[in-house]
């Protein structure tokens, strides 16, 4: 057996410690479930921060991987490769017939959105460079994304940050439309707020920034890193709320848990674009491609979004029933689809909720203080929801009516 103690030992030496890791090492996975290195089992209910969507050891998705690592890994974006022709020809189609580009990451997805916006409105004026978020939101940790991310604790420390930058309230539509001007470029926002939360729109909000952004000729970018691949039921969360951005970005879950980015941008963004304008070394290489191939292939399917809603519902009304027993330790169930939240009172300690869930043997995480999060694989099933209802309402037991640990 692996020396679990050994192995953190050696990582903590070496490793920069920007991360407050859990005291687990994991070693393999099938499913919704992971094991660490000393064989203890794990219902996954964070999907890797919602990158695993088909589950880990997903059969198509390995096999898809190892036969096209045997034939070309990567060539460089100097080239044609089928699979990224055949990844980008997807997304498009699934994306209003846009032009896509493929990064590594997320944030380089938002970095590509926020140089596109600026491309963009720069043909019409050169003041024209204003981004506008929400506060809550993130969108990443690069210097352009750590900065369009509406939390000062990002910032700090980083400072100076790029100009052009800023932040109004999310679903406070007065709000945007004082900071809008003919200088706005883009105005840029998460349709649920992942990280911050688990918020949603409030009804019309995201219809009314639309309008707003066309009154002004600023593009609209929704950054669906967390929210997209399905992960509300429909391939994107901004098809449920009927408006249509003109830039958009993916990253996590777009090829299984193989890094990737992309944004997708309107023909009228595009053509501000020509060659040499942006690039990347490895962006949409022929092995992620391959992977997001699959991942879209079984994502953009209507009976497996609908198994989506009807698993998200049931997960959903299970942490309302909760709610509903302990009124005094849960104060709001929010989300949709796979990406739910349960916001504890604010005398809770949710960390430590997660952290027993953890010793319980169910992975689930904590964020913007006192939300659980629940962003499992998409294929998380309805008996895996029970699994964990059952033991989250023991947790719930232990670290709230008993103080804490
Ligand atoms: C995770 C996330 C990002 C950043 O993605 P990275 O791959 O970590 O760079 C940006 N926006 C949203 C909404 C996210 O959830």
């Amino acid at each position: 057996m692996k020396n679990e103690n050994e192995i953190i030992a050696r990582d903590t030496a070496s490793y920069l410690p920007v991360f407050a890791r859990y005291p687990i090492v994991l070693d393999h996975g099938d499913g919704s479930y992971v094991w660490d290195v000393n064989g203890r089992k794990y219902l996954d209910a964070l999907g890797g921060i919602a990158v695993n969507v088909l589950g880990h050891n997903y059969a198509p998705l390995v096999n898809a991987i190892a036969a096209q690592a045997a034939r070309l890994i990567h060539v460089s974006n100097l080239y044609y490769t089928e699979a990224q022709a055949d990844a980008a020809a997807k997304l498009s189609q699934l994306t209003a017939g846009g032009k896509v580009f493929f990064g590594n990451s997320g944030a380089e997805a938002n970095e590509g959105a926020i140089k596109a916006a600026r491309k963009y409105a720069h043909t019409i004026s050169p003041d024209k460079s204003q981004i506008i978020t929400a506060l809550g939101s993130f969108h990443g940790r690069t210097l352009a994304t750590l900065t369009a991310t509406g939390q000062e604790k990002f910032h700090k420390g980083f400072e100076p940050l790029p100009g052009g930058f800023d932040y109004v309230p999310f679903n406070d539509i007065a709000a945007l439309e004082a900071q809008m001007s003919e200088n706005t470029a883009a105005v840029m926002l998460e349709p649920i707020q992942g990280e911050g939360g688990v918020r949603m729109p409030s009804d019309g909000y995201l219809k009314e920034v639309r309008e707003l952004c066309d009154k002004h000729d600023a593009l609209l970018i929704f950054d669906e890193i967390q929210t997209g691949m399905g992960r509300t039921g429909t391939f994107y969360a901004y098809e449920a709320q009927g408006v249509m951005p003109d830039v958009v970005t993916l990253a996590k879950g777009l090829a299984g848990g193989v890094p990737i980015g992309a944004f997708v941008v309107t023909e009228k963004v595009a053509v501000a674009f020509h060659a040499g304008d942006h690039g990347s070394t490895f962006g949409g290489n022929p092995l992620a491609c391959a992977a997001a191939n699959v991942v879209l292939d079984t994502i953009a399917d209507e009976t497996f979004l609908r198994e989506v809603q009807s698993v998200g519902t049931y997960f959903k009304e299970a942490l309302r029933g909760l709610q509903e027993k302990y009124p005094a330790h849960i104060r709001e169930v929010r989300g949709t689809g796979l990406i739910l939240g349960m916001e504890m009172q604010r005398n809770e300690d949710a960390a430590a909720i997660a952290r027993r869930m953890l010793e319980q043997g169910v992975i689930i995480n904590c964020t913007a203080g006192n939300v659980l999060r629940f962003i499992p694989s998409l294929i998380f099933s309805k008996t895996e929801v029970d699994e964990l209802i059952a033991v989250l309402d023991r947790c719930i037991l232990d670290i709230c009516d008993r103080g804490g640990l």
